[in-house]
């Protein structure tokens, strides 16, 4: 131990420190010149993070724009502390979304989207830049926008509460006096979004409107080649002040970092690469504080032509048409491009000749440009990348379209853009010859091969070893029963197509975001979008358990058992302000007879026969004739309502309704209404200001047992009128 020299060098080690600061930050200060000099149009991509925009301490990596290969700016992320990052967003954006309820959440989206949308043609030109067209980056850009709309108005799913209350409680006990229940709260970390460079705004936008819709705060981390579209529109978001401070950053560039400082509270989205994503779900962090990680990866999904798809039938020619789409759509660089085209054996020449003949239509080149259909790829890597995938697969099976050197483009040049041509493969052998179902091309790159029965072409699609999605097109019910059932547990996702649903359908390539999108085995074992239960993904479960008034505290929703106030007036006096959870009318009672049932039988037509004939009634539960469901309902809602104009406006549905025991002639009946949930409304223009309330009906017999539980929608005028 010799401490003075451990001093010494530890000394030597700043000092050598700061002198290369002083060069780096000298450089620096030379090539920012340089930037803002030689062309105004470069531009530093900065990140947004800790409430500020900032570009990282050197010098960067180059961004491209992928149509002429020109340096457009560089994005750096050196000297950005992670920890703090996630540090920010824990402690500044989670606890402002956490304070919102749902419904807030949701208009704060809708508000987004809105605004996102009024703005959208300002995306379009630096989307071009990405190699991407006008349809592509529709996709891109509207197609994102259109995921916050939609997750937005997932907000009438869940409770008028911060937190969600799931499905309905359990009974646990004899008496009623202790249940089971389960909520939902928003987790108290980040999301932590890694994303790949297809869709720089689909990408993020789907991603964001759930971890926000749940009261997370998110970070997101777009691939660096494309991040400059990314950042343009968090530049537009952060500039709107629509989302509250610390609930989006942004990480423009390379996060090696990244995972080192997650937490248990917090989750983590991959999409990209398998090989990535293997990586980064091993990560120690990831495993040791058990972080749920939703991974999307590489994925070879297939299309199947039916039988009965024959050349000549429509069905034959969305096939055609529906391959051919997704072959050039984004250039092929989509997670759910098909990369396997399963066919007939008999219909091989067929679809050979019909797809050479339609690729051969399309025009590569200039995104900008009038009647391009395909643009480039997002960078020359990305097309490096892509032309070893392909010349691996010639390894096993022959091109029968496109050239990877021979092709036209228009009004680029196919040397500097990162251009190729669409290319066919056919493999004859697909069971024998295995490269199809393992490699990647991510590109305009796909294979068609044989089948001789549905079980094979089964077979097929399942030796993707998990897929995102497959298709098959066929009017034939057992075929599309069949293949369903057989290729399922292998697909994230499965598309009949025919032609009764052609025109609307959504295509082989779109995940909606109501539906979930994901994939088993090499897609990622990832599960993501699928309505409210992508929201789901950032909130943690809890049962809790107690006397039914204590769980009606928790969940702020009335629980059978519970404790009911009677005092005070009748409700239907009461403005939604001034309704509390529990407060509950209990009716005159009303004795049920047989006049009762022909009369509501001649009233409403439905004369069943165990309503109508006592003489029916042998091998049925009944015992006499019984009351129509309906009735006792209805006879409910003439107890319980109180008939003076009031605050309560109209009565607009019933949630669930269950007739539990026969009513016969000679009983009575009795009803508790008690205020079971309140949602609050947005009030529009002229509007009258109201609120949702919820009532359970509790219709009882002369022994106090329940004939009748049903939950009753109604509008209730609010006195604050503003
Ligand atoms: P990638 O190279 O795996 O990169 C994906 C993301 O991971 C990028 O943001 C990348 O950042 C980041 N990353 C890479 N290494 C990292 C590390 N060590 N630590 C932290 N972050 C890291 O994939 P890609 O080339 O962008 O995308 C193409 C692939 O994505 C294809 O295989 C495609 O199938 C797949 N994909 C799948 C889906 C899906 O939904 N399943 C969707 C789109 C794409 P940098 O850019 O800074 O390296």
């Amino acid at each position: 131990m010799i401490p003075g020299k451990i001093q010494s060098h530890k000394h030597n080690q700043k000092t050598c420190y700061n002198f290369f600061i002083n060069i780096k930050l000298n450089y620096q200060k030379i090539f920012n010149g340089y930037i803002t000099k030689i062309n105004g149009q470069m531009n530093k991509y900065e990140n947004y993070v800790l409430g500020k925009w900032i570009y990282g301490d050197d010098l960067g990596t180059p961004l491209y724009n992928a149509v002429n290969g020109q340096q457009i700016g560089s994005a750096s992320t050196k000297g950005l502390d992670f920890s703090q990052i996630m540090n920010y967003a824990r402690k500044i954006g989670g606890p402002k979304l956490r304070k919102m309820t749902f419904q807030e959440r949701g208009l704060m989206l809708k508000k987004l989207a809105l605004h996102l949308h009024s703005i959208k043609n300002k995306f379009y030109p630096l989307s071009y830049q990405t190699g991407a067209t006008k349809l592509d980056s529709w996709i891109d850009i509207e197609g994102g926008i259109g995921n916050l709309f939609t997750n937005a108005s997932l907000r009438r799913q869940f409770p008028d509460l911060p937190f969600h209350v799931e499905g309905s409680a359990a009974s646990l006990s004899k008496n009623g006096t202790f249940i089971g229940h389960h909520i939902m709260v928003p987790k108290q970390g980040v999301a932590i979004h890694i994303n790949a460079f297809n869709f720089p705004i689909w990408g993020m936008l789907e991603k964001i409107a759930v971890n926000l819709m749940a009261g997370v705060p998110a970070v997101v981390k777009p691939a660096t080649i494309t991040s400059y579209l990314t950042q343009f529109m968090v530049r537009e978001i952060i500039a709107s002040k629509i989302l509250p401070e610390g609930s989006l950053q942004l990480i423009c560039g390379s996060a090696r970092d990244i995972l080192d400082s997650v937490t248990s509270e917090d989750v983590v989205t991959f999409t990209g690469s398998a090989d990535t994503g293997i990586l980064l779900k091993s990560h120690s962090k990831i495993i040791k504080e058990s972080v749920p990680f939703n991974m999307e990866a590489d994925s070879l999904n297939c299309t199947v032509l039916a039988e009965d798809a024959v050349p000549g039938t429509i069905d034959f020619n969305i096939f055609i048409k529906e391959v051919v789409k997704e072959i050039t759509v984004k250039a092929g660089q989509k997670c759910t491009a098909i990369r396997r085209i399963i066919v007939p054996e008999k219909l091989i020449d067929d679809v050979k000749n019909a797809l050479q003949d339609k690729l051969s239509k399309t025009i590569i080149g200039n995104p900008t440009t009038e009647g391009v259909k395909m643009g480039s790829l997002a960078g020359i890597d990305q097309k490096k990348e892509v032309y070893n995938q392909v010349k691996l697969l010639k390894n096993s099976q022959e091109i029968i379209f496109g050239s990877l050197d021979d092709f036209d483009v228009v009004d680029a040049d196919k040397n500097k853009g990162a251009f190729m041509s669409p290319i066919l493969f056919l493999n004859e052998y697909p069971f024998e010859k295995t490269d199809c179902h393992n490699i990647e091309a991510f590109g305009p790159v796909s294979t068609i091969m044989p089948y001789s029965n549905i079980e094979d072409a089964i077979k097929l699609a399942r030796m993707g070893k998990g897929s995102l999605v497959c298709s098959i097109i066929t009017s034939n019910m057992k075929i599309a029963e069949k293949f369903v059932l057989g290729a399922s547990s292998m697909h994230g996702r499965i598309l009949i197509l025919n032609e009764s649903c052609a025109k609307e359908s959504t295509g082989h390539g779109s995940p909606m975001p109501l539906l979930t999108h994901g994939g088993p085995g090499r897609a990622g074992g990832g599960e993501e979008m699928g309505g409210i239960r992508g929201i789901k993904h950032y909130l943690q479960r809890t049962a809790i358990q107690g006397h039914p008034t204590t769980i009606t505290n928790v969940t702020k929703q009335y629980q059978v058992g519970g404790k009911q106030n009677t005092e005070g007036p009748h409700i239907f006096r009461k403005h939604f302000e001034e309704i509390e959870i529990g407060d509950t009318v209990i009716t005159d009672e009303h004795l049920v007879t047989l006049d009762n049932i022909e009369d509501f039988a001649e009233l409403s037509g439905d004369k069943f026969y165990a309503h109508m004939d006592e003489n029916a009634l042998d091998g049925t539960i009944f015992t006499e004739r019984v009351a129509h469901g309906y009735y006792i309902m209805s006879r409910a809602a003439g107890l319980f309502v109180d008939p003076e104009k009031g605050p309560v406006l109209l009565n607009y549905g019933i949630d669930e309704c269950r007739f539990t025991k026969p009513v016969y002639p000679g009983m009575t009946i009795k009803v508790r209404l008690t205020a079971k949930e309140k949602i609050e409304q947005e009030k529009k223009d002229d509007d009258i200001a109201k609120g949702i309330v919820k009532f359970l009906v509790d219709v009882y017999d002369d022994e106090g047992e329940t004939v009748m539980l049903g939950t009753i929608l109604t509008m209730v005028k609010k006195i604050n009128q503003k």
